[in-house]
């Protein structure tokens, strides 16, 4: 049956006078993958120290698949927690390493054998059981440890950075693998990183934290093309921002005054003079020599002046300087770049709807 796996229910954590949690309220849904997102110290190790019981919120609720846990110590939870550091046992091999808990629940012998081959193979690692820690690398520790937590078919499985130590090139790897078991399983993961290209790649939906605040809930669709907060318009990806007060409304377009320049957007219920910022992807923009011949409030066309291309292979990130200093970072192929120089004139465009207005 389909339903939140984890509730969260107005939580809120305090270390004594400083508050890491505001009354955070989440819906995990079964066999959801769901990555909590934000910086260095926004909390989000806290919020699954909370659902996996080793700390208890100073107020609010936690629900595990319907039931009232915040009460509960950890060990009578069933979830399991895969951290950075993988916490193996070195004296033990891996096959040791996976069967420890099951020995100490007292599970018979020949269900622990089975149990721990399945959960080792499910991470591809049957044939490295006699494995001491020691004798692996990064990755395949970091895939024991998931076995291991793994093997006690946990409702829930919390990941705390779990591919924070890794190199790039075995962190993707491993992103994809993880993702794959998941779905295979269909267990219901709750990924902490601060990673957000990670965060986009593995998730079903990523919940974006700032200082102990949930901002968005979202797809990684949702929070890439509509954040809802200038913090996650900037924390996920590039985007571009100009501030301004919004000049005219009507049903469908509004038009807002960013310091001399005129930006038009989708008409949103605001107030004339109201604050805003227009948030901009580079790659939802366009640079042209001259003004595109549109009809009116097709484009938004700004003049500016180029002052760096950066090289990045297939494309090339380059810096145009707008009215009042501003800079807009837009994307041109690199094997099609405008014949411009630094220095040289140019226009920045985009269509109206590419605009994300936000408030806050
Ligand atoms: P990181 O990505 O660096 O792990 P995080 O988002 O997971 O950060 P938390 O570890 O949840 O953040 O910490 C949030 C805040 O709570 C930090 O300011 C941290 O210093 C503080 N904090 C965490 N645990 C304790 C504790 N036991 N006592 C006091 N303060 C704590």
């Amino acid at each position: 049956m389909l339903g939140p796996m984890v509730e969260l229910q107005n939580v809120v954590k305090r270390f004594g006078q400083h508050t890491v949690v505001h009354d955070l309220s989440l819906h995990i849904q079964k066999g959801e993958f769901l990555t909590l997102l934000g910086p260095s110290g926004c909390g989000k190790t806290t919020t699954l120290r909370m659902i996996a019981g080793f700390e208890h919120p100073t107020s609010g609720k936690v629900k595990l698949d319907g039931e009232f846990v915040q009460d509960l110590p950890a060990y009578s939870r069933d979830v399991n927690t895969v951290f950075q550091s993988y916490a193996l046992f070195p004296h033990l091999n891996a096959y040791e390493n996976v069967a420890f808990g099951l020995r100490v629940k007292k599970v018979a012998r020949e269900e622990i054998d089975q149990r721990v081959k399945q959960a080792l193979r499910l991470v591809q690692l049957e044939e490295y059981a006699s494995r001491k820690p020691e004798q692996l690398s990064g990755g395949q520790r970091q895939r024991i440890a998931i076995a291991r937590a793994l093997v006690n078919n946990p409702k829930v499985l919390l990941l705390d950075e779990p591919l924070g130590a890794l190199d790039q090139k075995l962190r993707k790897q491993m992103q994809v693998e993880l993702k794959h078991l998941q779905k295979q399983l269909g267990v219901t993961f709750v990924f902490v990183t601060h990673d957000q290209e990670e965060a986009l790649t593995m998730s079903d939906r990523i919940a974006v934290m700032n200082k102990g605040v949930l901002e968005q809930v979202g797809t990684p669709a949702d929070i890439y093309d509509r954040p809802a907060t200038r913090f996650v318009a900037e924390f996920i990806g590039e985007t571009n921002l100009l501030t301004g007060t919004v000049k005219l409304r009507d049903s469908r377009r509004m038009l807002i005054d960013c310091g001399g320049m005129e930006v038009a957007a989708a008409s949103l219920q605001l107030p004339e003079n109201e604050k805003v910022t227009v948030a901009i992807r580079p790659e939802k923009s366009a640079l042209s020599l001259a003004p595109v011949e549109t009809g009116i409030d097709q484009l938004v066309q700004l003049p500016g002046r180029l002052t760096e291309r950066i090289y990045c292979g297939g494309i090339t990130r380059t810096v145009v300087t707008l009215p009042g200093g501003i800079p807009f970072v837009a994307v041109e192929k690199t094997d099609q770049l405008l014949p411009v120089n630094e220095g040289d004139e140019l226009f920045v465009n985009w269509q109206p709807e590419h605009g994300v207005v936000l408030t806050r």
